[in-house]
């Protein structure tokens, strides 16, 4: 797998024409551009949909405060003097999503990988689990998907190692988020950190995906969607789509995985599990 793609339908950004901006567009009180662009297509073409982006044009990148007026043209107020900068009508710009990357660009370079770290892997421990990560051997690396959302995408991944009655194995799929209108483009979006297969899809392994960009955004750490998503698979909390979280809001099982450990109630369900 190599870099996220830059042409077709994954590509993760897209490009316009500046078709309105001229010397008044500049507010030299705010510093604020507002200019517009041609009309974007498709799930680029929505009111908030590139807020707290980028559009880069002229060589510079401009953070995007607010896309409005998205009926034809796009309106959009970006920080700076683009005009000022020599940017002029006709000049073709291109625009990025507030994806996130942890790595000061745009363009995330995959695989991303993540393993259980210690603090994490405790909260297994006190329900008598031990959990053990394997080495990158047993990693498989897929084409990449921008928008990994479907149940079918992991339901068809076939890991290396499967459990016995000696122990259990989950598949974390690491994925990069999840579908066009749950990915929190724009930020009013509803989105998912992650995601697990019904129980009577496939148990053996179980398997689940972790959504990094998604995670990135609501400020969210890898390590906590696995121990939730891996908690799911364990019948612990209703798994997808029969999403019924755990009511303690202390309890990793609760929405959005906030907690710091299994509630009482979810570590005596993980310590019942004695058969595969
Ligand atoms: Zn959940
Ligand atoms: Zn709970």
């Amino acid at each position: 797998m190599a870099a996220v793609a830059t042409t077709g339908a994954e590509k993760n950004f897209t490009t316009s024409t500046i078709t309105d901006l001229d010397s008044s567009s500049y507010d030299s009180g705010t510093g604020v551009t507002t200019l517009d662009v041609a009309n974007l297509v498709g799930d680029w073409d929505g009111a908030d949909r590139l807020n707290n982006g980028k559009l880069a044009v002229g060589g510079n990148e401009y953070t995007i405060d607010d896309m409005y007026n998205t009926t034809g043209d796009e309106t959009l107020d970006v920080q700076g003097d683009l005009y000022g900068a020599g940017v002029r009508e006709g000049n073709t710009c291109t625009f990025y999503d507030d994806d996130y990357s942890g790595s000061g660009t745009y363009n995330i370079v995959l695989p991303i990988r993540q393993s259980l770290n210690m603090m994490r892997r405790l909260m297994f421990q006190k329900a008598y689990i031990e959990p053990v990560n394997l080495s990158s051997a047993y990693e498989d690396t897929v084409p990449f998907e921008l928008h990994f959302g479907k149940i079918s995408d992991i339901s068809g991944l076939t890991p290396d190692v499967t459990g016995s009655s000696g122990f259990w194995t989950v598949m974390v799929m690491n994925a990069y988020q999840p579908e066009a209108a749950n990915d929190e483009d724009p930020e009013s979006e509803s989105a998912t950190g992650g995601l697990s297969i019904v129980y009577d899809i496939a148990d053996n392994p179980d398997k689940c995906a972790i959504y990094h960009e998604t995670g990135g955004e609501m400020g969210n750490t890898m390590h906590h969607y696995m121990v939730h998503e891996i908690g799911h698979t364990q019948n612990i909390g209703k798994r997808w789509p029969l999403a019924t979280h755990c009511s303690d809001v202390a309890c990793i099982m609760a929405d959005g995985a906030p907690g710091n450990d299994f509630c009482d109630k979810h570590k005596s369900a993980l310590r019942k599990r004695s058969t595969w």
